[in-house]
């Protein structure tokens, strides 16, 4: 086990056999462990997701940790706290970074808390300055950007946004070494039960190249089927703003935005959505965005390379019709 490596921290498995957001999150840290000089591990918690050992090598990552135990499954907040925690006391990581989902958003600030460290959440971009890493952070919904500065010496702790850095192309590399790594997880409590969980099934908002999202500008739920319709025809997947899902129109799957799904779409299509910051951050990212609002004053526009001025209920049929023509 190397001290002061950079470590990536990923669990589960989601596309093509890897963890979430694995492959960004390596492409960040390989750079990071080539200007620090450091190794560059892969800690995985849990069962292993399949991919693994072939991405690893592909990205230059020195060792493969693993910690496996029954407690660590659905990734609770308390045994992997404690499991990480362990970890950085017998590995002394110089920096461990996440991909920023659900679960990390509590994870890595209570890590943090337990090893005594800084912890940046909605990392983008990570530089160093000497000893000193710089860490360019989305805040206030993805409108500004913050400037850390974590000196000294230590662990630190870093999540990073998800879909905001384009993985790197895979390259042939040398096979990293694997260990496996005990921790004492039988003290811990869960103090979180989960009492249900949102089940998705199929194709994921954030993997879709296309996304047609409806807004409180639909006036009704039996206005979101003209917004499903118009997805479908366009080969694409239909997404939300928030008020849709409070109203219980959509279930939480379809949210776009900070508190919902980070995309990164193609095309990304707005109908009825004002474009308030808490929505961008969730689809800014977008190569092109098309909105329709009926006030061109909207801040939907500002965003926009394609904009109709109108009245979605007017417009939607006919883009429809086109769409399936
Ligand atoms: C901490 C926090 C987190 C949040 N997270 C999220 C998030 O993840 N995702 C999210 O979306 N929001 C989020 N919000 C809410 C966000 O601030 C906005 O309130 C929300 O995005 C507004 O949704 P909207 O654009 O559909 O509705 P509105 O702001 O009400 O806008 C409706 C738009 O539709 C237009 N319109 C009305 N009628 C028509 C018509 N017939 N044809 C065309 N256009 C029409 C109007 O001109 C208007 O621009 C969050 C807020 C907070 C405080």
């Amino acid at each position: 086990m190397s001290n002061n490596a950079v470590v990536v921290c990923t669990w589960g498995e989601e596309r093509g056999g890897l963890p979430g957001g694995a492959e960004e999150v390596l492409t960040l840290a390989n750079q990071l462990s080539q200007r620090l000089g450091a190794d560059l591990n892969w800690l995985t918690l849990g069962t292993s997701a399949s991919g693994i050992a072939e991405t690893a090598a592909a990205f230059g990552v020195a060792s493969v940790q693993q910690i496996e135990d029954a407690k660590l499954e659905g990734v609770p907040a308390d045994a992997t706290v404690e499991a990480l925690a362990q970890y950085c006391a017998a590995t002394s990581p110089r920096v461990i970074l996440f991909s920023q989902d659900a679960a990390t958003r509590t994870i890595a600030p209570r890590l943090a808390g337990r090893i005594g460290s800084a912890v940046v959440m909605n990392a983008i971009e990570v530089a160093t300055e000497g000893s000193s890493l710089e860490v360019t952070a989305a805040a206030y919904g993805g409108d500004t950007r913050s400037l850390y500065v974590l000196a000294g010496e230590g662990t630190q702790v870093i999540a990073v946004t998800a879909n905001s850095i384009t993985a790197a192309q895979p390259a042939a590399g040398s096979t990293p070494s694997t260990e496996s790594i005990s921790v004492d997880l039988s003290s811990v409590q869960e103090r979180i039960r989960v009492v249900e969980a949102a089940k998705s099934e199929g194709p994921r908002l954030e993997d879709a190249e296309i996304i047609v999202s409806g807004g409180r500008g639909l006036g009704s739920v039996e206005n979101y089927k003209l917004i499903r319709e118009l997805a479908e025809a366009m080969g694409g997947m239909p997404g939300a703003s928030r008020p849709l899902v409070d109203e219980g129109w959509v279930d939480s799957s379809h949210q776009v935005g900070l508190t919902g799904k980070i995309t990164k779409p193609t095309l990304y299509v707005a109908i009825g959505i004002s474009g308030a910051s808490q929505h961008m951050a969730g689809c800014g990212a977008a190569n092109a965005i098309a909105a329709i609002n009926k006030d061109s004053e909207a801040a939907i526009f500002q965003h926009a390379r394609f904009g109709v001025v109108g009245d979605a209920l007017e417009l939607l049929p006919e883009l429809i019709r086109a769409a399936k023509a």
